[in-house]
């Protein structure tokens, strides 16, 4: 029943108001089991009908009506853990925020158990703050920094932050009292964008994260690939040098040797990074910035021809890059990609902002509700 609801919902949230009869096609239902499913989310408040008079030939008194997602009649909470803030969004849905926050504090610092205090504090306020009912949030969605277990519970490991099989969802569900769900943060990102983002036409979006470090999640035809179960795509582990710097991994010579915060601060010399975009300050270090490309380039021509994606964004410091840096891997990419799929690439920087996490979070939590809790 509840999968039902759920398509239902998907369809007109996807493609818009649309007639019983519409609906009842592009779901493969019959007339009946249309109405029956219908009659509940229009109980439920989730659908409205919308009066269509169509002219001459609707029969008189009975116009034709359009069955609409009532887009802020559900609310879900998604929640970035990034190493040093919390961010937190309440958004409708279809992803749009009501009211966001964020807590600055040493997050990788600080044991899991004070995360989660932390976390619970933040959407309480947020909730408090939205105005919005509390009965009316249906979910949570956590973006961490790692891998997550196959039923989205835990964070399995987080290289930057010396956690390990941290079970996150249990801990919020018992402050929260609401489902939550566990996302790997750069997947989240790349659900979030590809359902509600630049690549809702896109067929495989591959999503480079940058901030503590370099991250990357892959959605295929919608839904994140969990090679595994687990679905974190390590893009930032990858050796790119033979002998080079030991990496937090404990491996050496990584790509986020080259390319993470530490790295790029690393380059910049001692005392506070410069103010403004930090690849901007990076690129009057000419050192730094040529191997930053450099070894960029590598990874996303490597990564699309072993993954074939036709669109990939950059998000965090990427999406600040200056133009000349986002150019240069525009042109370098292709030619070192076999040619079906160079003509097909397009690399693109994150319509999310800085949200992008927690927004990606809510779009854990909405994909919750629309495949599998869509009864609520
Ligand atoms: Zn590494």
């Amino acid at each position: 029943m509840a999968a039902h609801h759920g398509s239902i919902l998907r369809i007109l949230r996807d493609i818009g108001p649309q007639s019983r009869a519409e609906l009842a096609r592009r779901a493969a239902l019959s007339p009946t089991a249309l109405t029956h499913l219908s009659g509940h989310l229009l109980k439920s408040g989730t659908v409205s009908e919308l009066g269509q008079p169509q002219g001459g030939d609707a029969p008189v008194g009975r116009p034709a009506v359009s069955l609409a997602l009532v887009q802020d009649s559900r609310f879900v909470a998604g929640v970035h853990v990034g190493a040093s803030a919390i961010h937190a969004t309440i958004t409708d849905l279809k992803a749009v925020t009501r009211k966001s926050a964020a807590l600055d504090f040493a997050v990788a610092a600080s044991e899991p158990a004070v995360v989660v205090e932390k976390v619970v504090q933040l959407v309480d306020g947020l909730v408090e703050a939205s105005g919005v009912d509390r009965s009316r949030l249906v979910g949570l969605g956590l973006a961490v920094p790692g891998p997550v277990d196959a039923e989205r519970r835990r964070n399995l490991q987080a290289v930057n932050f010396s956690w390990k099989d941290v079970t996150f969802a249990d801990q919020l569900e018992s402050s929260l009292n609401m489902p939550v769900v566990v996302e790997h943060n750069v997947s989240a990102m790349a659900l979030a964008e590809s359902r509600y983002g630049i690549g809702r036409d896109a067929t495989a979006l591959l999503y480079i994260y940058l901030r503590t470090g370099l991250g990357a999640g892959l959605v295929i035809n919608g839904m994140p690939f969990r090679p595994g179960g687990r679905g974190a795509v390590e893009l930032g582990h990858i050796q790119v040098v033979e002998q080079g710097e030991p990496c937090a991994c404990g491996n050496s010579g990584c790509l986020e040797t080259f390319l993470s915060e530490r790295a790029l601060h690393r380059a910049l010399g001692p005392g506070a990074p410069p103010p403004g975009p930090l690849l901007a300050a990076i690129e009057k270090h000419p050192e730094a910035w040529n191997a930053a490309l450099r070894h960029l380039t590598t990874a996303v021509a490597s990564a699309t021809n072993l993954l074939n994606p036709d669109l990939v964004v950059f998000g965090g410091h990427l999406a600040d890059a200056p133009e000349a840096f986002i150019d240069h891997v525009r042109r370098n990419v292709p030619p070192r990609v076999l040619s079906p799929m160079r003509e097909e690439l397009r690399i693109e920087r994150s319509s999310l902002g800085a949200g992008a996490g927690a927004v990606g979070g809510a779009a854990a939590a909405l994909d919750h509700f629309f495949y599998s809790g869509a009864q609520s």
